[in-house]
């Protein structure tokens, strides 16, 4: 069924609400005009080792967090739409949309995923897939081990906590592929470097990211990255 008349008629029954504030809008509407007007475009250029670019859409801030947090708790219908759509057209600004073959959502543990019943970056690559046109090879990586809750951990602890956490199941879907890595939220890169380094020692041409926010350098807040 077409995304549009999809939406549309799911939003008779459960309107359609603005992730940050909750305000009811339109069906195809990302955030309502007030919250659009406080996010923070995130215009940095750094990015993590391992990887050939990263693309991010807004700077982590108060002003955006109650939409991510909806999203890891997966009770909003609205904000994973609003930040893949976001993030789908960044990357079709920026070209990267045309040079990628494959999505890779940053896979959590069997017990992670057991726990929350979802993993938040299947959704955005699901709703930036069918954008852009990109298929997702969602069981291709692996997180192969538990680790601590990043948020808890220093900048070198993070490091270290998600060394060897990833392993590639599935080599031969992404021999030779150019893939995106995709993520809710970047802080200080840890996570996507170690799955990139991966993904690129098994076979992958190329190995970009793209997360929906980022946070600016230094700054202390409760991601989980
Ligand atoms: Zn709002």
């Amino acid at each position: 069924m077409d995304i549009k008349l999809k939406r549309s008629l799911l939003a008779l029954f459960f309107p359609n609400r603005c992730p940050v504030c909750g305000a009811i809008i339109g069906s195809m509407e990302r955030f309502c005009i007030s919250c659009t007007g406080k996010l923070t475009p995130y215009t940095g250029t750094s990015r993590p080792p391992h990887t050939k670019s990263f693309t991010a859409c807004f700077v982590y801030d108060e002003n955006i967090r109650p939409a991510i947090m909806l999203l890891k708790r997966g009770v909003c219908g609205n904000a994973d739409y609003a930040l893949g759509m976001y993030l789908a057209e960044k990357l079709r600004e920026n070209g990267i949309s045309d040079r990628i073959d494959l999505l890779i959502p940053v896979p959590m543990s069997r017990s992670g995923k057991a726990e929350r019943g979802f993993n938040q970056s299947e959704l955005i690559c699901k709703v930036v897939g069918r954008e852009l046109g990109i298929p997702t090879a969602r069981s291709a990586a692996a997180k192969i081990r538990s680790t601590l809750p990043q948020k808890s951990l220093g900048r070198m602890s993070r490091r270290v906590n998600v060394r060897n956490a990833f392993s590639v199941r599935k080599p031969e879907i992404i021999a030779g592929k150019r893939v995106l890595i995709i993520d809710d939220i970047c802080t200080t890169g840890s996570t996507i470097s170690e799955l990139a380094k991966v993904l690129s020692s098994s076979g992958a041409s190329e190995v970009h990211a793209a997360s929906c926010c980022r946070t600016q350098a230094g700054r202390k807040n409760n991601a989980s990255l």
